[in-house]
């Protein structure tokens, strides 16, 4: 049986477990789902669809939002009982932590962002190093395999099975598992006190960004025309940017007088988010990008020339 930990916030899945659980299935044996947290009782409906058979909640007094070694506690109660032949995870930043602290109380390896797993003994794994930019092949020395799935490497799909039988289970926490947890959230304002929601500006970058480091560009510019940074959800994936700022199906939807999308390529969860924009503005490389359909004006280009030639064009015409 294959264990898959899915993400989600306060019940609210990420869509990249949807995969995790289709990656799961691939190794053909049956899979079943586990959510931390009581608000994980949603998720019966679409575990089972995504073909799951099982999905156990655990429920803890400790356990109230994201608690990560909590987590990784009841994942490893969970183990121990259930003695899967693997437990995976989408490679979400909190799938990732989680599975990062089962491991550890188990003191075995553990092998993220896979996009090839093969069970074994050894188990064979390919996965992502340095943000894609290397592809490792891996050999796992455990007789568990715990592994996250590199996003987007695989595509969710669908059994149509009903839903996942619920079984909730308390684990035996320590004081110290809750050391971690969420005190509190912010509202997701960015730097110049602009929420995504009230902006009339909106920046966004993409992939196309590079890194981290490239946004400055992009905050400069929109701080000048009096708004604030956007992204994709590769960008928040990849963890250059807070999910605050995601626009899309997923991310926050907007609608604002100006949307600058650079290097950004305009999948339809992307789009979703953006369409209803007044003025869509595209700074691209690709010609052929699929979000050049919408958009009101296009540049061709590279956005590490474009925004700075903008953002001094913008200056000089204020004075
Ligand atoms: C259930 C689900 C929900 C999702 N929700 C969201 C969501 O809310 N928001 C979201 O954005 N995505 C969402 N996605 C992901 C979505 O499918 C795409 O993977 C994502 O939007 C792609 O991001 P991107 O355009 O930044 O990257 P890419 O698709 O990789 O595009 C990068 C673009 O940058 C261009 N580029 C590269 N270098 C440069 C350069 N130097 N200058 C200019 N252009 C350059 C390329 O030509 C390309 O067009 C979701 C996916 C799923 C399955």
């Amino acid at each position: 049986m294959i264990l898959v930990l899915i993400d989600h916030d306060r019940g609210e899945i990420d869509p990249l477990s949807l995969r995790a659980l289709t990656a799961a299935r691939n190794l053909g044996q049956n899979v079943e789902a586990v959510a931390i947290g009581s608000e994980g009782n949603a998720l019966a409906a679409i575990v089972g669809e995504y073909g799951a058979t099982v999905l156990h909640v655990a429920t803890h007094s400790a356990i109230t939002d994201y608690t990560p070694m909590a987590s990784g506690r009841a994942l490893k109660d969970l183990v121990e009982k259930l003695k899967p032949a693997a437990v995976l995870a989408a490679g979400t930043p909190r799938g990732n932590e989680q599975l990062a602290h089962l491991s550890a109380f188990l003191d075995i390896p553990m092998a993220a962002e896979c996009s090839e797993i093969t069970l074994g003994s050894p188990h064979q794994v390919l996965r992502a190093r340095w943000a894609g930019n290397l592809i490792e092949s891996a050999l796992v020395h455990s007789d568990l395999l715990v592994a996250s799935i590199l996003s987007f490497s695989i595509e969710a799909q669908a059994t149509g099975g009903a839903p996942a039988n619920v079984v909730t289970f308390e684990p035996s926490l320590h004081p110290e598992d809750s050391i971690v947890r969420i005190l509190s959230r912010d509202s997701g304002e960015s730097k110049g006190g602009i929420t995504l929601n009230d902006a009339k500006v909106i920046v966004s970058g993409g992939r196309g960004v590079g890194g981290a480091d490239g946004f400055g560009n992009l905050e400069e510019l929109a701080t000048l025309l009096g708004g604030t940074v956007g992204c994709s959800r590769v960008v928040t994936s990849s963890g250059w940017r807070p999910h605050a700022e995601q626009v899309g199906q997923t991310g926050t939807k907007v609608a604002p007088d100006l949307y600058i999308a650079a290097g950004i390529s305009g999948a339809m969860q992307h789009i979703a988010g953006m369409k209803n924009s007044k003025t869509i503005v595209v700074i691209n490389t690709d010609p052929e990008a699929p979000i050049l359909r919408y958009a009101d004006y296009a540049i061709i280009g590279d956005l590490h020339q474009i925004i700075p030639a903008l953002t001094s064009a913008i200056r000089q015409a204020k004075g």
